[in-house]
């Protein structure tokens, strides 16, 4: 069962503003038109992407993986008829069962979105199905600058893309369609198909002014938030005859002193936390001077932190933690430590490093005074 996208391209708009078509033009980094493709690259379920471009751009976008290029018509309907004729003709033994029908200046759609309609259309619900919001501004008629009438806005959405459909189904309305529309469910409904309406997504917008440029950027680098945060921490060595460090029990002729457990290393990798998020330190959270944290261990903390970077949106993408010490020796434990700090916060072991060094007998970790770690972890906006 093969799945399909059609990505149209071939537009000459300038409403946008600029020297060329918008969708070549720069936008957070690269062209718009490849923020669009990466979107729909990256839903693994899509079998085929169609990218329709106007006859002057085909060598603009060199075909690559599961990205074909075709060539548009002088109308929308005619693009996207070309494209659906594309998928048809070279269909081969495998032919398209789903099709989904974007428009190319529509760049912050997100692959969550694209899989989500997709799978409306997948599960049999509906034949046809599109993303649209409600109308929520009051609608006027207007002419010669005057407010000639109201509208009533009950029952009124803004269409939005990627709209999806039957294959079959869709290229039997546009063979049947003459003329132009102005989307995919205007010809589907024409050929007397339901099309179901699903929520759509505010920043799913469509670049058609040159203001347009500004809220897509911003959208997009929100959506690319990526943070980095390090941690550093030092415990004293007292009477005792283990340590705890990154959640491991370790017998040592020596414990680490401290208000808590003392386990530096997971102090260290919390901070990290703490810090990728600009929301402070483990003192912050759990003040030292509040009896109720004396001998807490750890993990609660750092599972805090875990939980204040999933409630902002962000998942942990790697944690990297150094201990300093001569003694005791880490490595034979290192497998241990990260298999507990993967338990607590739920990032699988290959993303979650645990390493230590000697610091060749200089400074206090050199004399055996205490232990130092430090920590870096990385964060993604989901
Ligand atoms: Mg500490």
């Amino acid at each position: 069962m093969t799945t399909a996208a059609i990505i149209v391209a071939a537009g000459r708009g300038t409403r946008a503003g600029g020297e060329m078509p918008k969708q070549w033009q720069p936008l957070a980094g690269r062209r718009v038109i490849d923020w669009t493709v990466a979107a729909f690259e990256a839903v693994e379920a899509i079998d085929r992407i169609v990218l329709v471009l106007h006859p002057q751009d085909l060598d603009r976008f060199p075909p690559r993986g599961r990205v074909e290029v075709t060539t548009g018509g002088a109308t929308r309907a005619e693009s996207v008829r070309n494209g659906l004729e594309h998928l048809d003709a070279i269909g081969g033994d495998d032919p398209v069962s789903y099709i989904l029908v974007h428009d190319v200046a529509r760049c912050c759609t997100k692959p969550a979105t694209i899989s989500a309609i997709l799978y409306e259309i997948q599960t049999g619900a509906t034949a046809a199905a599109a993303p649209a919001l409600p109308v929520t501004d009051a609608l006027w008629r207007g002419a010669d600058g005057l407010v000639s009438g109201t509208q009533d806005r009950a029952g009124l959405f803004r269409a939005q893309t990627p709209q999806a459909f039957v294959f079959s189904d869709i290229l039997a309305a546009h063979r049947t369609h003459d003329g132009d529309a102005a989307d995919d469910v205007e010809i589907a409904r024409a050929a007397g198909l339901p099309v179901r309406i699903l929520d759509g997504d505010e920043t799913n917008l469509k670049i058609t002014h040159p203001d347009d440029f500004n809220r897509a950027e911003k959208i997009l680098r929100d959506q690319m938030d990526i943070r980095i945060g390090q941690g550093f921490d030092v415990h004293r060595f007292g009477p005792g005859d283990h340590v705890v460090l990154c959640g491991v029990q370790i017998p040592h002729d020596r414990g680490l002193q401290g208000h808590s457990d003392a386990d530096v290393g997971m102090h260290a990798l919390t901070d990290a936390i703490y810090g990728a998020l600009a929301a402070g330190d483990i003192g912050r959270h759990f003040p030292p001077t509040d009896p109720q944290w004396k001998g807490a261990e750890s993990h609660i903390f750092l599972r805090h932190a875990v939980d204040l970077a999933l409630e902002k949106g962000f998942s942990i993408n790697n944690m990297d933690v150094t201990l300093v010490c001569e003694r005791p020796r880490i490595g034979p434990h290192a497998d241990a430590m990260i298999a507990a700090l993967s338990s607590i916060t739920g990032v699988t072991p290959d993303r979650i490093s645990v390493k230590a060094t000697t610091s060749e007998r200089l400074g206090f970790t050199g004399r055996e005074e205490g232990i130092a770690a430090q920590a870096a972890a990385t964060l993604v906006k989901k």
